[in-house]
């Protein structure tokens, strides 16, 4: 399969590691929001959220949790954005699942999402729609 994240798993393309066991892969992205910047990836090939089982998923978000917590401590920052973008309308380029752990800073510029406000009976609408 042509993907670059195969591909890194595989080593065949160079990353900066920083985790790695039988069913998850870590590194560094390679265009950070900030420095340390980091991917965590399923070594198995899905390409998001909807295809990953709960259970593998749960496996993967414990080692996101540990590299959070790892980032946190050794660069010293005081925080961090957890992110997943699902299909390309949602700004997925990589079409193999990741998780981004993005290190924040106090200044550091980055901005998140606007937002804005519902009209009259647009909630309901919409809640109906999505509860499970
Ligand atoms: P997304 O937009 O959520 O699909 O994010 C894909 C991420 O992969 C981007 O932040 C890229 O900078 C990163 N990326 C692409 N190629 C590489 C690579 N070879 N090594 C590390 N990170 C990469
Ligand atoms: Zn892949």
């Amino acid at each position: 399969m042509d993907c670059i994240f195969c591909k890194i798993i595989a080593g065949e393309i160079p990353s900066y590691k920083v985790y790695e066991d039988d069913n998850v892969f870590a590194f560094l992205d390679i265009a950070p929001v900030n420095v340390g910047h980091t991917l965590v990836i399923p070594k198995k090939h899905y390409e998001n959220m909807e295809d990953i089982s709960e259970e593998e998923l749960c496996n993967l978000a414990r080692v996101v949790k540990r590299i959070g917590k790892s980032i946190k401590e050794g660069l010293g920052v005081k925080g961090y954005n957890i992110n997943i973008n699902n299909k390309e309308v949602a700004g997925q380029i990589v079409p193999h699942l990741h998780f981004h752990i993005i290190p924040r800073e106090e200044g550091d510029g980055l901005k998140l999402w606007s937002q804005g406000k519902y009209n009259e009976g647009e909630a309901e609408k919409a809640v109906n729609k999505i509860k499970i």
